[in-house]
């Protein structure tokens, strides 16, 4: 018969235990102590508490801190888990000294971190800057799209969410009416399911109802009505790789040197375009601040960033502040002969329109002969075309020109010409002749530079500096969706990630 070692359940063991020891010189929990004890200023926390002669002491803001932001590196984001860990795990217990905070404290204490998170991540940078790991040559911008703590099914428009709640109301007066008339009939378990039913769905209109009656219309940058989540009102629905998520879109720029995050921001839209302008001022701000303070900070660093924050506007501005700006189009990779046979775009699509062949690809402003000074047009047929409207629509000057009704139904190349070959009025086409100087002067430059040897090889580095840092946060440190709700503590849950970020990189290149 086999023979096992001898154990014993009820023996005891006295295991010596100094915290101090447990906190490793080289390791990121000795890094996240060592900076929270010496270079960040928490007095700010101090206005939270009036605890000075009454009431029982507050658990020290570094103990939370260091608890808070040590557990976002391991990827734990529940409180209830920090409070666990708190209690079980030894590094835990060290860096928090064994005080075992509740749960309910290290909630309340992460909720409250939007007002006094931006100063701490400065005084981070300040320390990665005093390490030298700060190259100030170039700044990579990009965004990372994160699922928030709300579902995507309850956005809508105003007009959308009514209709819902109208239809909900509908469904609950019927539910209502069959359980009335079949009240004696159903089982008593099938009664009470329906009862349940209507209960949820009584619950679910009046949440609607107060959105609507609490929440004034969510309106986009062209002040026409968007979408609102009835959850989280501040998050939006946008696009990603992964399909269609209610989140948030978390936007950093980071350094080339370490990829240390010099600056970042968490917004409620899908949309990159209008945050690069206050991305690149946050980052003036910040290298304002440093002690090696540099005002002209955009006007020395290389900005890289993809075509997400390419705009007519974005140009403009990258042009008058003088910054060397390295911004991608959504047609850069075609333009560049290096991903000719790239099968890194929609062949599905490419194919059904090698399939349909180029004879059915309808004619474009490009296929007509526009002259502007003799302000005439002649269609691909070769016939002369009328002007059906000269002057500005919607702030924009337009020359619109019109093919004659009887020449268009007879013409041969209708079917390539008109949307529909059996309509009854002339092709339209329009011509913006001041949009094409405007574009010609910011868009053109900016193509023309980042098409040349050089500005590809620069705005390559792009990619190897922001993404790794979005893979660092997003697997490493397990950041998979926003816990909180509201854009502004979404952005203080976004920049504790970053300062994570930042503190393993003071730990593993200071
Ligand atoms: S459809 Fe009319 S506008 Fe178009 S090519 Fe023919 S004639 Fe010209």
């Amino acid at each position: 018969m086999a023979r096992y070692k001898h154990y014993d359940y009820n023996q005891t063991k006295m295991i010596p235990l100094r915290f101090a020891d447990q906190i490793q010189p080289g390791t990121f929990e000795y890094t996240l102590s060592h900076v929270v004890d010496n270079d960040l200023d928490l007095t700010p926390f101090e206005s939270r508490y009036c605890n000075d002669y009454n009431g029982a002491p507050a658990y020290d803001p570094a103990i939370l801190l260091k608890i808070v932001l040590f557990a976002y590196s391991r990827g734990i984001t529940s409180s209830r888990k920090i409070a666990q860990a708190c209690r079980e795990n030894v590094l835990f217990m060290a860096l928090s000294a064994d005080s075992q905070p509740h749960h309910s404290t290290i909630a309340d204490f992460v909720s409250r971190m939007e007002d006094v998170i931006a100063p701490l991540f400065t005084q981070v940078l300040m320390v990665c800057d005093g390490m030298g790991l700060i190259g100030r040559e170039m700044f990579a911008i990009d965004g990372c799209k994160l699922p928030s703590n709300a579902s995507k099914e309850w956005s809508g428009t105003r007009a959308e969410l009514t209709r819902k709640q109208h239809k909900i109301d509908g469904a609950v007066e019927r539910m209502l009416a069959t359980h009335q008339a079949q009240d004696q009939q159903l089982e008593p378990e099938v009664q009470q399911k329906q009862v349940q039913q209507i209960e949820k769905l009584e619950r679910v209109s009046a949440k609607i109802k107060k959105h609507l009656a609490t929440e004034p219309e969510r309106l986009g940058r062209r002040g026409k009505p968007i979408k609102s989540n009835i959850t989280d009102p501040d998050s939006a629905k946008m696009k990603t790789a992964k399909g269609v998520i209610q989140g948030y879109n978390g936007i950093a720029a980071v350094d080339s040197k370490h990829q240390v995050i010099v600056h970042a921001q968490a917004y409620g839209a899908g949309q990159e375009q209008h945050t690069l302008s206050p991305m690149l001022f946050g980052i003036r701000r910040q290298f304002r601040a440093l002690p090696e303070s540099d005002p002209f900070i955009l006007r020395k660093a290389r900005i890289t960033a993809d075509s997400g924050f390419h705009s007519e506007a974005n140009m403009k501005l990258i042009y008058r502040l003088g910054i060397d700006g390295y911004i991608a189009d959504n047609q850069f990779r075609k333009r560049d002969p290096r991903f000719i046979d790239s099968t890194t775009y929609n062949q599905q699509q490419a194919k059904r329109r090698k399939e349909r062949g180029s004879q059915f690809k309808r004619f474009t402003p490009a296929d007509f002969d526009y002259d502007p000074v003799s302000q005439s047009c002649r269609c691909p047929a070769g016939k002369p075309m009328w002007l059906s409207l000269k002057g500005p629509v919607a702030g924009r000057e337009v020359n619109r020109f019109q093919g004659y009704r009887k020449q268009c139904r007879v013409c041969p190349l209708k079917a390539r010409c008109l949307r529909n070959p059996n309509q009854q009025e002339g092709r339209q086409v329009s011509f913006y002749p001041n949009d094409k100087q405007a574009k010609a002067s910011y868009i053109d430059k900016m193509k023309e530079k980042i098409d040349s040897p050089m500005g590809r090889h620069l705005y390559s580095e792009r990619l190897g500096t922001v993404e790794p840092v979005f893979g660092n946060i997003n697997t490493n440190k397990g950041l998979k969706r926003f816990t909180l709700r509201g854009e502004d503590k979404v952005n203080a849950q976004w920049l504790m990630y970053c300062l994570v970020h930042n503190i393993e990189k003071i730990a593993t290149q200071g």
